[in-house]
C-alpha cells in the first residue's frame, strides 16, 4: 500500500510530531472534532503548537448544551477557532415531516436518515477539497474500531484519513488531558464514555464497552453514524514518497 510508509513513519513518532508530519502532506488538512476526550487532545496539540490543521465540529442542533459550551472554552483555552458546520434547515423539515423530530428511535433507517442530514451532510462539506482527515478514532473504543489503522485512504471522500490515536489506550488519553490542563466535557465524569447528541447518548454501565451508550437501543454490533467507513484497499491516488 503506498500509505505504509506514512503509517511506518507515524508510528515510530509522538502525537505532536505525527500532528506535525500531517500538516506538512500537503493540501488543506481538516480535523473533525466531537470535542470527546480523545479529540480534545488532538485539539490540544494543534492548538499548542500551532499547525496549520483547521478545526471543525458538527454542530447537529441536538448536542448536550455541555458539549456546546465546551467548544467556545476550547477555543477560548487554545486560541483557535473551531469552525462549525450546521444541517440544512430544508433537510431538518423533510427529515421531521417524514419521521418526527425523534424518529430515530423508530428505526434503524429513520436512524441513519437523521445521521445523513444532521451529521453526513455536513462532514461532506466540512471535508470539501481537503487532502488530509483527521480523526480522533481510537481502537479500544470499540470491538468495530479494534483494526483502526493510523492511515487509511478514503476512496469515497477522496483523501488521506488518519488517526493520530489510533493505539493510545484510554489511560494514555486521561493522563494527557491531566497534564497538560486540557479541558474536557463533564459528561465524561458522569459514565458518558463517548459522547454524540444527546437523545442518543447515555452513560456505560461497567464491563459495557466504551461505544455501548451510542444508539443503545440498536441490538447491532455496528453502531455507527456512518461518518467513518471501512479502510479501502485502493489508494493509487497518493502519491508516494520519493
Ligand atoms: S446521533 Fe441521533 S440525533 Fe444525532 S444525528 Fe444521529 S440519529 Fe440524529
Amino acid at each position: 500500500m503506498k500509505t505504509q510508509w506514512l503509517y511506518d513513519e507515524l508510528a515510530a513518532l509522538d502525537l505532536a510530531v505525527r500532528l506535525a508530519l500531517v500538516a506538512q502532506l500537503g493540501g488543506r488538512a481538516v480535523f473533525t472534532t466531537s470535542l470527546g476526550i480523545e479529540d480534545q487532545v488532538i485539539t490540544a496539540v494543534i492548538g499548542t503548537e500551532r499547525l496549520p490543521i483547521e478545526v471543525v465540529t458538527l454542530e447537529t442542533g441536538r448536542l448536550f448544551p455541555e458539549t456546546v459550551a465546551l467548544i467556545a472554552e476550547t477555543e477560548e483555552r487554545f486560541g483557535i477557532e473551531i469552525r462549525r458546520f450546521f444541517p440544512e434547515e430544508a433537510d431538518i423539515e423533510a427529515y421531521v415531516e417524514k419521521y418526527g423530530r425523534n424518529g430515530f428511535y423508530g428505526s434503524v433507517e429513520a436512524r441513519h436518515a437523521c445521521c445523513h442530514v444532521r451529521k453526513l451532510k455536513p462532514l461532506a462539506r466540512a471535508l470539501e477539497g481537503a487532502a488530509v482527515w483527521v480523526t480522533g478514532l481510537r481502537r479500544g473504543q470499540s470491538g468495530n474500531r479494534a483494526a483502526t489503522p493510523l492511515t487509511e485512504f478514503d476512496t469515497e471522500r477522496n483523501l488521506i484519513k488518519v488517526n493520530p490515536l489510533a493505539d493510545w489506550s484510554i489511560d494514555q488519553i486521561r493522563a494527557f488531558v491531566e497534564e497538560q490542563a486540557v479541558p474536557v466535557n463533564p459528561l465524561h465524569a458522569r459514565g458518558y464514555s463517548s459522547i454524540g447528541c444527546e437523545p442518543c447518548t447515555r452513560p456505560i454501565r461497567p464491563g459495557e464497552s466504551e461505544r455501548a451508550g451510542r444508539w443503545w437501543w440498536e441490538n447491532d454490533e455496528k453502531r455507527e453514524c456512518g461518518l467513518h467507513v471501512p479502510d479501502a484497499s485502493d489508494d493509487s491516488a497518493i502519491p508516494s514518497r520519493s
